[in-house]
């Protein structure tokens, strides 16, 4: 039978504690028919993942409907080579299973405890030149629509790019189709101290020395603190040796906000490991249960890294209050709608804040002005200023998302006022 919660503290806000939702209750279906029943019932509800969005996309002022009590499924065609997963499971869970088959998903963010159906909704991404954002493994999807009928959108059904990045719009998901590999094994080393003058002339070849490669910073004085770079063991050739370019490699465990705790980080120097304890920084089996943070982070073209940050350091010192680190990375084009990085090869720059609202609050101008010139998207998931003028002329596919949003959903079952503002 479906739990309703009305009180559970926690669950009043965000994992960051940012944000506190207006949703009257959160209603946790067991089977399908309690989900098209609380769906049809309710005449505003919102699906909930893991609440680790630093915005209020997953909030209602209606109920929101949580599906970790679902039926934990993970099925895997190994022919067609897709997994069929449940909505509500944690990239951790369904990853270990999948590595297990002897399968592998070709990224994963850098926090594995993100709900699957979560993490694809706001675009998220890990990092690699030639890796697109997780919406990109999507080949199909099972989603409860407002009437509480059930629709199957497979890899060959016109409004699937649509839907790989829905941001909770055109119903409940109940699964994704994602493809899969076969498992593959990554080694981890972070080199420290890239100085400026060689971040401005290699940017592209640095982001190229690994399967995946993540740049953190504060754009102060003291260049690229740290870079870390993932190889995949049985194919990357490294095409720049970073000791050349006069980065150090790193003797110990190293968190990316400098002075934390390491513990929970991913092996590092080298070791190698199966891909989905080294993609992700943070190890699954270490769950932070909430983190005292705000993010934000804007996505622009590849080929503008190097002027953007030279902007962003032209702001290090303003930023540097409220900043802990920013992490700077590459990832493919893609074909979903509102994926940040749809249409084009992208450079991604986040944000980790204190959590300090006003703080934040005030530097995020500063962010969206040095990073105008160059048609930034914001991640779907973080905070931004940006109004939503400049959102439809940043996601030019925006307008035509809300046309099939107000087609699938007609009665505005699932706008909630995040939404509201988006799409009109
Ligand atoms: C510590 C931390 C690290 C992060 N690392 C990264 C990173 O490496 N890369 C990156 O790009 N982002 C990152 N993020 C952002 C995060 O991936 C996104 O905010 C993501 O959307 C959170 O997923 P969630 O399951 O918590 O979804 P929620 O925040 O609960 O919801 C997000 C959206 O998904 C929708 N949704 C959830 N479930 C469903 C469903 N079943 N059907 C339809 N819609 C659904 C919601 O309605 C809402 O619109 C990070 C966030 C944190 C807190």
């Amino acid at each position: 039978m479906s739990t309703i919660e009305t009180t559970g503290a926690d669950l009043r806000t965000n994992w960051a504690g940012n944000v506190t939702y207006r949703a009257r209750e959160v209603v946790r279906p067991t089977t399908l028919d309690e989900l098209r029943t609380a769906v049809t019932s309710n005449p505003r509800v919102t699906a909930l993942g893991s609440r680790h969005s630093f915005n209020l996309v997953a909030d209602t002022d209606g109920v929101q409907i949580a599906l970790g009590a679902m039926p934990e499924v993970i099925e895997i065609d190994s022919e067609r080579r897709v997994a069929r997963v449940a909505a509500g499971l944690t990239h951790a869970r369904a990853a270990a299973a999948l590595d297990e088959a002897g399968f592998a998903l070709a990224n994963l963010a850098s926090l594995p405890h993100i709900s699957v159906a979560g993490a694809v909704a706001t675009g998220t991404h890990g990092s690699g030149v030639r890796n697109a954002s997780l919406a990109s493994s999507v080949v199909g999807v099972e989603i409860v629509r407002a009437s509480g009928d059930v629709e199957v959108l497979d890899a060959d059904h016109p409004d699937l790019d649509a839907h790989r990045v829905g941001i909770g719009a055109l119903g409940v998901v109940t699964a994704v189709h994602l493809a899969i590999e076969p498992r593959f094994d990554v080694a981890q080393r972070i080199h420290t101290g890239l100085p400026w003058e060689v971040v401005d002339a290699r940017f592209e070849d640095i982001m190229s020395a690994g399967y995946s490669v993540s740049m953190f910073t504060g754009y102060i004085h003291d260049g690229i603190r740290q870079v870390w770079t993932k190889r995949r063991v049985e194919r990357d050739d490294p095409v720049v040796d970073l000791e050349d370019l006069g980065a150090m490699p790193s003797t110990s465990p190293l968190h990316p906000v400098p002075g934390s705790d390491n513990a929970g980080v991913t092996e590092q120097a080298g070791v190698p490991g199966p891909w989905h304890e080294r993609l992700p920084h943070f190890r699954s089996s270490f769950t932070p249960s909430a983190g005292a943070e705000i993010q934000c982070e804007y996505l622009l073209p590849a080929s503008d890294a190097v002027p953007a940050i030279q902007a962003l350091r032209g702001i290090g010192e303003a930023m540097a209050p409220v900043l802990y680190v920013s992490e700077i990375r590459r990832v493919a084009a893609d074909t979903a709608w509102l994926a940040p990085s749809s249409e084009r090869d992208s450079v991604a720059f986040h944000f980790t804040f204190h959590r300090d609202p006003e703080g934040v609050a005030a530097v995020l101008p500063l962010i969206d002005a040095a990073l105008a010139p160059f048609d930034a998207r914001p991640h779907w998931g973080k905070v931004t200023a940006m109004p939503a003028d400049q959102l439809h002329a940043v996601y030019p596919r925006l307008g035509e998302f809300a046309a099939l949003a107000d087609r699938v959903d007609p009665e505005r079952r699932f706008r909630n006022p995040f939404l509201t503002e988006v799409l009109g």
